[in-house]
């Protein structure tokens, strides 16, 4: 088949391609949702480093996973796995149940999952159907959607056809092939048809109407960055006041930011940085002023607990995505994302401190 023969001499090497473990494969799955395959490689790595099987994993505690996790986004993904894999433990032995059907079962494993899993590491007949290939079977086939009221239809199509095509001895290369050929490809702007395996068999050969996106909308915020310095004479900084989001709330509760101030505007003079970070339909543009420890209580907008975190135990935390993002561009932490070593607790260290 031209496709199989296509993603065998053109596939990318990624990490979890190397490898047929299930357990290895799911958790690539979970972060490949909604996260772009560059973002995912060096998680992925540092996670399978950290949490190398289901067991690991389950007996974890939730912030060191969280904090494994952080920048990657959507963090229900990760409690969710978590979750999964305590079940896993405690209802499957520690063994990732073999079929689509069973694994449905686990918290946070929708279809899409399951038939990614049970057909990559297991064999399973089933197709996967995510938005690259709902893209490559629509323009073959010529299928479009105008509206959003359409697209569960389309959906319910492709899910249909995906089923009959994929090849009964090789399952998991089919699904991955047809999503590496829309990740590569047939892609959304600008399908590079002269090099597509299907061209012959491609109805539209690009051409190919989908309902407008939804609208992104602008929001501005500000955060206070208040330090500590060290002991002695020309010190640098040692610690960050950091506050931990409340569990009562929907988005990345109990995970580590920079307190917010009450007031999104921020005179020139006290402006640090501006950050813009994007969170499903919303562009956060994020002023940050240096806040003097006297100023926190009546600049800032009272939130969850907070503690002032020595700056190596900050970049090992459960910093939210833009705390990490506003800490690493003031050279407080490095990079973008926590390190494979030691993860402190944070839990441990806020009883501590009680
Ligand atoms: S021929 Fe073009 S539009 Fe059709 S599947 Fe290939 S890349 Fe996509």
């Amino acid at each position: 088949m031209a496709l199989l023969q296509w993603y065998e001499a053109n596939r990318r090497d990624l990490p979890w391609r190397r490898t047929t473990d299930p357990y290895a494969i799911w958790v690539s799955e979970i972060m490949l949702q909604q996260t772009r395959v560059a973002v995912v490689i060096e998680r992925y790595k540092a996670f399978l480093t950290r949490f190398p099987d289901v067991i690991t994993l389950a007996t974890a505690e939730e912030q060191e996973v969280l904090a494994l996790w952080s920048g990657l986004g959507y963090y229900r993904r990760a409690r969710m796995l978590h979750k999964a894999a305590q079940s896993v433990a405690a209802k499957f032995n520690g063994r990732l149940p073999t079929s689509a059907e069973e694994l449905l079962s686990l918290p946070g494993i929708g279809s899409y999952t399951a038939a990614a899993v049970a057909s990559i590491a297991y064999g399973e007949r089933i197709a996967v159907v995510d938005g690259n290939v709902e893209r490559v079977l629509s323009r073959l086939e010529g299928w479009h959607t105008s509206s959003r009221e359409e697209a569960g239809d389309l959906r319910r199509k492709v899910e249909t056809l995906a089923n009959q095509l994929v090849d009964p001895a090789h399952p998991g290369d089919f699904n991955q092939a047809v999503m590496e050929l829309g990740a590569t490809v047939c892609l959304p702007r600008n399908p590079q048809c002269l090099v597509c395996p299907l061209a012959t068999e491609c109805v539209t050969l690009g051409e190919h109407r989908t309902p407008p996106r939804p609208r992104m909308i602008t929001q501005e915020i500000a955060c206070a960055l208040a330090v500590r310095l060290g002991p002695g004479r020309n010190s640098n900084v040692d610690e960050v006041l950091l506050e931990q989001r409340p569990p009562s709330h929907s988005v990345m509760r109990d995970m580590w930011q920079l307190p917010v101030l009450s007031e999104p505007v921020v005179a020139e003079e006290d402006l640090r940085m501006t950050v813009r970070h994007a969170i499903m339909q919303v562009n956060y543009v994020v002023r940050v002023r240096s806040v003097v420890e006297s100023e926190v209580d009546v600049l800032t907008e009272a939130g969850g607990l907070r503690r002032w975190v020595r700056l190596e135990e900050a970049a090992h935390m459960a910093l939210t995505g833009l705390a990490r993002k506003i800490l690493s561009r003031a050279n407080f932490i490095a990079g973008d994302r926590p390190s494979t070593g030691l993860v402190r607790l944070v839990a441990s260290s806020a009883e501590r401190d009680k």
